[in-house]
């Protein structure tokens, strides 16, 4: 399954950089009405956009770029909806600083460099108390010490963008909750091309609709009272909307093992599992 969606996206991608292949499609359907014609070519869980960090210094999304392109598709979005609250959400230090420890210039070039500054570091430090005889052992030992803390530092980078991830996550809900209304969910993702990680701003066409009128049946069951159920059930939806972006671009969604891919409830036929579904076992743990 996971196929398809990587397929579908490659579709989509690729469909950014070919401008002949747009105009056919787009003149294939153009006897179709601008609205019908965007849910015709649209289903629930394919990527619209995928769009990498423009500079290797200093990345950034560039989003300008991304609204042309997202109306260039159909999706007429004012700058309120999508340029401001998406620079609130990721023109911020931590966030910035994130993108840039995780994009390939700082895995490819920076971390070497961190090893070979360390390397020296502890070698001029060992050689001055240490009055080793064997050159070897001591570069032996130096090698070491370095190669584990190189990895510390890198691990401990690791596990404080995680933190700031999550951070972004719940950044990206003022923005969901404002796309959710041109039918689009955003979310950032790593993802990995030609062997080299990069993150990637991914938004996604998703018509909550369905998934609202489901989660809030559900919540109905569970004694909340109608009104209260569908405002608790948006609140979720856009809450865990850019977390379950995230996890369905990057083919991370956990499988649902006893629920038929296509059964009736799941809203999105591209992924293993529907964001209310997503909800509903994640969160609401039923
Ligand atoms: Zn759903």
């Amino acid at each position: 399954m996971g196929l398809v969606i990587m397929d579908e996206m490659e579709d989509k991608t690729s469909v950014l950089s070919d401008e002949s292949d747009v105009e056919v499609d787009l003149r294939r359907s153009s006897k179709i009405q601008p609205e019908n014609r965007r849910t015709f070519r649209w289903r629930n869980g394919q990527a619209v956009l995928a769009v990498p960090t423009s500079s290797m210094l200093s990345p950034r999304f560039d989003l300008s770029l991304c609204r042309a392109l997202l109306e260039r598709d159909g999706f007429q979005i004012p700058v309120a909806d999508f340029e401001t609250p998406l620079e609130i959400a990721l023109d911020v230090p931590s966030v910035r600083r994130y993108l840039f420890f995780n994009s390939s210039l700082f895995h490819f070039i920076m971390a070497p460099i961190l090893y070979v500054v360390i390397w020296c570091a502890v070698f001029s430090t060992l050689h001055l108390y240490l009055s080793v005889t064997d050159y070897w052992v001591l570069c032996l030992s130096v090698s070491l010490v370095s190669i584990f803390l190189t990895t510390a530092i890198i691990v401990i980078l690791h596990y404080s963008n995680k933190e700031i991830n999550m951070n972004i996550d719940v950044r990206l809900i003022q923005v969901n909750e404002r796309l959710s209304r041109h039918k689009l969910l955003v979310g950032v993702a790593d993802w990995v091309q030609n062997c080299t990680g990069s993150l990637q701003l991914f938004i996604v066409y998703w018509d909550t609709a369905h998934c609202l009128r489901a989660l809030t049946e559900t919540l109905e069951e569970m004694r909340f009272v109608r009104d209260e159920a569908q405002a608790k059930a948006l609140q979720l939806l856009l809450t865990y909307g850019a977390v379950y972006v995230k996890l369905l671009v990057s083919e991370r969604l956990p499988n649902s093992t006893h629920r038929p891919l296509r059964s009736r409830r799941n809203h999105c036929t591209t992924a293993s599992l529907c964001l209310c579904q997503y909800i509903k076992t994640k969160v609401l743990r039923l």
